[in-house]
């Protein structure tokens, strides 16, 4: 019977075997019928035996080899290559226009000496406009804008409310002492510092949301103020200032937190104060947002007490 033999040690024993058996043969036929014994070794403790593993490989003589000439080690391999950095993650901008580029007025520069009675000559239009028949109806007095013609950062909000309306001044209720606090007390900054105004000029019956029609009417007026102040920087208070100047449907969730352009100019968007007035929780992301926008500006921003 052939038995298939693929195991290298069982090819090991047969040759062995096979040398033993032919040895043996040889001592006969030169007369050798006995054999002396090996002298007794003494017996090997079971636990000392070390039984070799049952997967090694078979021992291979080596044949005389030349002698060995140290050969030098071979140079260590390089180091692999440093991976490529991440791509950053968005960043605050460190300066204008440095990470978005030129701004992009139409209108031409207008210089700051010049710019309380360039606003001047808008906010006269505006307080003859009649676009908006409703609102018209309803407002007290229109609403231009408080605060420096070249301030370096301008907020937009949405629309007068109810003390708006009866003062002609933006931001001068609750919310409005909210915004200031967060002006002053937060941003260090005074609120004559900055330049304030919204979208609308006049009051929205019963605080309501401006129509698509009335903020397309009211623009181009914020545009030029956008224009002439040429502020370093925008903040869009609230989600219908945000959606309309951001030309977007995305929640201020989704908007806050990250820099956008408006013109080329960097631009942040946060809740409306009115809206942190309702949900205090909401401050904490306002506060946070203001301090990505007080670092890019180059203000001090206050260190976490505790
Ligand atoms: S909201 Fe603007 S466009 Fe409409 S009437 Fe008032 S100023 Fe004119």
């Amino acid at each position: 019977m052939e038995v298939e033999i693929d195991d290298e040690r069982d090819i090991e024993r047969i040759r062995l075997i096979r040398e033993v058996r032919q040895r043996l043969e040889s001592l006969a036929r030169a007369g050798v019928s006995t054999l002396p014994k090996s002298p007794e070794r003494p017996p090997v403790p079971r636990s000392a035996v070390v039984e070799p593993p049952r997967e090694a490989p078979p021992v291979i003589s080596a044949p005389a080899s030349p002698p060995v000439v140290e050969q030098p080690k071979p140079a260590a391999a390089p180091p692999p290559p440093p991976r490529p950095a991440p791509p950053p993650k968005q960043r605050p901008v460190e300066a204008p226009g440095s990470l978005f580029g030129a701004v992009e007025f139409k209108a031409p520069f207008i210089e700051p000496a010049d710019r309380s009675a360039a606003l001047a000559v808008i906010a006269q239009e505006v307080a003859a406009c009649v676009r908006c028949p409703v609102l018209v109806q309803n407002r007290t007095q229109t609403v231009f804008a408080d605060g420096s013609p070249t301030a370096r950062l301008m907020f937009i909000g949405e629309a007068p409310g109810a003390d708006e309306d009866r003062r002609g001044v933006p931001f001068v209720g609750k919310a409005g002492q909210l915004l200031t606090d967060m002006i002053t007390k937060g941003m260090g900054l005074r609120r004559e510092d900055v330049y304030i105004a919204n979208i609308l000029k006049c009051r929205p019956p019963e605080n309501r949301d401006p129509t698509p029609e009335e903020s397309s009417n009211c623009f181009g007026y914020l545009e030029r103020q956008i224009e002439i102040v040429r502020p370093e920087y925008l903040c869009l208070l609230g989600r219908i200032s945000a959606t309309t100047l951001l030309n977007t449907a995305l929640s201020m969730s989704r908007l806050r937190g990250r820099w956008h352009r408006v013109f080329g100019v960097p631009t942040i968007a946060t809740y409306h104060p009115a809206y942190l007035l309702r949900n205090p929780a909401a401050k904490k992301d306002s506060w946070e947002d203001l301090q990505m926008l007080m670092r890019a500006m180059g203000l001090v921003v206050p260190k976490k007490k505790g």
